[in-house]
């Protein structure tokens, strides 16, 4: 059967995912749908991949981490060229991205031993004759569930810390990017040529689904906040733990005392990098109203600079899931038709499979481009009396995943009050390129954490050990202990805990 080619629409032919670049409509590549038999053969598979893996212990692992970020480092031209054709970005926003996620695989494998290896800890009173030992082991197979925004960025933060971790993951890219995921699964076995390591499953959502059936250990999962509740309802049926990181509503905060220029630069390249296509993008501003209007226009007359296209210069591409054109132009016309204005762009920015930059004020608070992920190049810019009316106006949302403060003096005080998972100051989306600091949400945008030491714990399972050490002194876990072994535990634990400080 031939399909209809719309540019970017991943179709199924001939049992395989036929993947197309978003502007041109030129095929990218074909893939094998996984069957349900096939993602069962494939973590059965990965389960024993697994063992031989944790056997090789974090310096073992650590090594072949290693040359893997050293494989993709040298051939990141190649892979950003990749997303370029596959996702429509720039090849440099595809370099930027390509550049972080090897960072975090070097992090990952560096620091596994020291977050995750064996350590002696503190007894108690009640058993000093035991010596207790924790560590955190892997669960064996990780399903990791990506989207296409950033098909090497976003799957790597959870897959290489599994992989750090000892587990051996199975990936399912997003049917929008699955050339992406199969290069970077390729040069990972090119490293790790004995056992399946890392194993990729192609097809559309009913292979995600089948991975989260599938008995893996843990399923990570990125993605729309309507498909993370989809996962966990399945994954609840086999009492699967789960990892989801979801959308976003991101907002920016401009105080009064803010670097006016610093903040319009950081919000343009925050709220339109990759067309806005970006979970930590931002979407809304809030600015202090004494400079409202200053900086209102440098950020249009920023915006109003960008280049949209497919060419080498051009500063973002093409939406890339060309159903999402639909929400971005929803979104812009409800806004003018509560009594917004659009400063920048507007309805007839829409012009598919592009959207070029719109900037719209006087928006109400609960429409649906405040409420709702836009995931355009756009942003709503809204006037407040200062930073503590932006913080109450930015938590007033069910998302909650990153977010920046532009303030001289308030910066830590309000980026501390953001409900959100992380938070930039005088800088947009900084902390998602910080390799020691943990990357997830709260409320709507999901829970648990990529990225730093919470990232590698979220791949492990706590192991407490205890060695009796000598005979008990006093034995207290025991029918053994007499009523004097009571008595002096009673002494005991008043002396030691009961004074009130
Ligand atoms: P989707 O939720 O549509 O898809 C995410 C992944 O889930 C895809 O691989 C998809 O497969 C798969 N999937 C779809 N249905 C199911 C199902 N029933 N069971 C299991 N898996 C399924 O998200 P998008 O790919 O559109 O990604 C964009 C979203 O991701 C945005 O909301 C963005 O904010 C969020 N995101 C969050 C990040 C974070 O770290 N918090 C980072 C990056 C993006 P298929 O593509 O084949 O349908």
């Amino acid at each position: 059967m031939t399909a209809t080619r719309t540019p970017g629409v991943p179709v199924v032919e001939d049992g395989a995912l036929v993947s197309t670049n978003p502007a041109t409509g030129e095929e990218v590549g074909r893939f094998p749908v996984a069957s349900d038999a096939n993602v069962q053969a494939a973590v059965a598979r990965a389960r024993e991949a697994a063992a031989w893996w944790a056997d090789l212990g974090y310096a073992g692992r650590a090594q072949r981490l290693l040359r893997y970020r050293s494989v993709l480092a040298n051939r990141i031209s190649e892979l950003a060229e990749l997303v370029r054709r596959e996702g429509g970005k720039p090849a440099a926003e595809a370099i930027v991205e390509a550049a972080a996620a090897i960072d975090h695989i070097a992090w990952a494998a560096r620091n596994a031993r020291r977050v995750l290896g064996q350590r002696k800890v503190r007894g108690s009173l009640l058993t000093a004759e035991h010596a207790a030992y924790l560590e955190y082991l892997p669960y064996g197979v990780i399903g990791v569930i990506g989207p296409w925004n950033y098909p090497v960025f976003t799957p790597m933060g959870s897959i290489a810390y599994a992989l750090a971790a000892g587990n051996a993951v199975v990936f399912k890219p997003s049917e929008y990017t699955p050339a992406i995921g199969q290069w970077l699964v390729d040069r990972f076995a090119e490293i790790v040529p004995e056992h399946p390591v890392m194993q990729i499953v192609h097809g559309t959502g009913e292979v995600g689904a089948a991975l989260c059936r599938s008995g893996v250990g843990k399923l990570a999962f990125t993605g729309s906040t309507a498909t993370g509740k989809k996962v966990m309802a399945a994954c609840a049926e086999t009492l699967t733990p789960v990892l989801v990181e979801c959308g976003g509503k991101d907002a920016m905060i401009v105080e009064a005392d803010a670097d006016l220029d610093a903040a319009a630069s950081a919000c343009v390249w925050g709220g339109m990098t990759n067309a806005g296509q970006t979970c930590v993008g931002i979407e809304r501003v809030y600015v202090a109203e004494r400079v409202y209007d200053d900086f209102l226009a440098r950020l249009v007359d920023r915006a109003s600079k960008l280049t949209v296209g497919n060419g080498e210069d051009a500063d973002f591409g093409p939406i890339t899931m060309p159903s999402q054109i639909e929400i971005i132009r929803r979104h812009i016309d409800d806004a003018i038709a509560r009594g917004g204005r659009a400063v920048l762009g507007g309805p007839e920015a829409v012009q598919p499979p592009y959207v070029k930059p719109t900037i719209l004020v006087d928006v109400p608070e609960d429409a649906a481009a405040v409420r709702e992920e836009t995931f355009g190049p756009t942003l709503t810019v809204a006037k407040v009396r200062d930073g503590d009316e932006a913080v109450a106006r930015a938590n007033a949302s069910t998302y909650g995943l990153g977010g920046s403060v532009f303030s001289r003096s308030r910066g830590m005080e309000l980026a501390r009050r953001l409900r959100s998972g992380m938070t930039s100051i005088n800088a947009t989306i900084a902390f998602a390129g910080v390799p020691t600091l943990p990357f997830g949400g709260v409320g709507e945008s999901g829970f648990g954490r990529i990225h730093g030491e919470d990232g590698l714990r979220e791949f492990a399972r706590a192991k407490a050990i205890t060695r009796r050490r000598m005979p008990s002194p006093l034995p207290a876990m025991s029918f053994d202990r007499t009523p004097k072994a009571v008595a002096l535990i009673t002494r005991a634990v008043k002396f030691v805990h009961g004074r009130s400080r």
